[in-house]
């Protein structure tokens, strides 16, 4: 796989482990977007002129494909700028339309920031409350009797970007909907791994992001269900998702086109196309995972967070008496990339007693050897540390002594 990504070929000595942050792309992503550009360009929707009519029907094509992707229809897919901008659309669409003051929002303690702050944001603006499901040691979600009639609307990650625990989102949209709830599934780290269907998981709202999915930045999908769709009103106005401007009012084009306010994100969407189709090629390459933690749990004065048995390719972890931005940097001076600090989810680390983790997680470029060589590096910052820890503590005694 590390060959089809020229990237690896400019840094031969480069071990990326941060696929969970963004994801490299693969010579065809690069390809769909120089092509677009330099053969294709043209504006959507909008002109009769020949490259206009391809570029629309390019434009189209990729929203069949992230609708196949997802197991939907392409008049439920929004492309939005990623997953962020996904979650604040429907918390400021839905939200703002449908729930009223005093309901429940239910999310849970291991979001992502982009799927909580969109939540307090709307629940203060609507009088709503902001509940949170709690989650074990494991790292796992304490679900059960958290749903109740007063929930309206639940928002949960697919896989978490931390723990990497992968949630029974179908079994969790079951109950939701049992109540009359709605459910938001935020799977920015689940769709580059895992088969997604929105029909089998029972979700109303699906999120998820181009990037991490090894296509270009500022692209994302919003899955949301037709009728949903349909019922909600634009949040940006403006462009080709209008259908008659008045002096005084104006009329909608039906979803998606009414949440696609302006010149649409036409070149990312393409190559998006690329990228998803890519993923589908390529899925069962995804193997890391057992080995790595296999690996890290061999090395004594490593804690890794989050051990539920169902994982994405995520390995977030500290090491006693280490801080984790330490830890990064002694990787990085041996060309291993890993992620470190809150890791955007201050609240789940808080609950692990932490302000700051380090994170490795693994994309389809990644070989075993690259594994092997992180697990020595982290071996031997783990040892180093360790003596450290011993010597300073003898000096502290000693002083103590005197
Ligand atoms: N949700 C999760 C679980 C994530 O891991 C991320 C990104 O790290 C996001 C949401 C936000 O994605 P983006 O920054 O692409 O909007």
């Amino acid at each position: 796989m590390r060959d089809e990504f020229p990237i690896f070929r400019n840094h031969p000595e480069w071990i990326y482990l941060d696929s969970a942050a963004t994801a490299h792309k693969p010579q065809c992503v690069i390809d769909a977007l120089a092509k677009f550009y330099a053969e294709d360009y043209a504006t959507v929707h909008r002109a009769v002129y020949r490259p206009s009519l391809k570029a629309t029907e390019q434009y189209n094509e990729a929203r069949a494909t992230a609708a196949r992707f997802v197991h939907a229809t392409a008049e439920e897919i929004i492309f939005t700028r990623g997953t962020t901008d996904a979650i604040n659309l429907v918390a400021q669409s839905y939200g703002r339309t449908f729930l009223k003051p005093g309901d429940e929002i239910l999310i849970s303690e291991m979001e992502h920031h982009s799927n909580i702050v969109p939540w307090q944001m709307a629940a203060k603006y609507i009088g709503a409350h902001l509940r949170y499901i709690p989650m074990n040691d494991q790292g796992i979600l304490e679900w059960k009797g958290r749903i109740t009639p007063k929930t309206k609307l639940v928002s949960l990650a697919h896989v978490s970007n931390v723990t990497g625990t992968i949630n029974p989102i179908a079994e969790i949209g079951k109950a939701a909907h049992a109540v009359g709830a709605k459910l938001l599934v935020d799977g920015a780290q689940a769709a580059p791994h895992l088969k997604i269907d929105v029909q089998e998981l029972q979700c109303d709202f699906y999120a998820f992001s181009g990037h991490k999915c090894y296509g270009p930045t500022g692209i994302g999908v919003l899955y949301g269900k037709k009728a949903l769709l349909e019922a909600m009103p634009p949040v940006q106005g403006g462009g080709d998702m209008i259908e008659r401007v008045e002096l005084e009012n104006t009329t909608y084009q039906p979803p998606p086109l009414r949440f696609e306010a302006g010149t649409p994100i036409i070149g990312p969407a393409i190559a998006l196309k690329e990228a998803l189709e890519f993923i589908e090629r390529h899925r069962e390459a995804d193997f890391l995972l057992p080995y790595a933690t296999e690996r890290l749990q061999a090395i004594p004065s490593l804690r890794i967070i989050g051990t539920a048995p169902h994982k994405g390719p995520i390995l977030t972890f500290d090491i006693e008496g280490i801080h984790p931005l330490d830890i990064a940097t002694l990787l990085d001076l041996k060309n291993i990339a890993i992620r470190s600090g809150h890791l955007c989810a201050q609240p789940l680390l808080r609950k692990f007693g932490l302000t700051a983790a380090a994170r490795a997680s693994f994309g389809l470029y990644n070989t075993r050897e690259e594994v092997d060589q992180f697990a020595d590096a982290l071996t031997e910052i783990a040892i180093k540390s360790s003596r450290d820890v011993r010597v300073s503590s003898r000096c502290s005694h000693k002083q103590e002594q005197r």
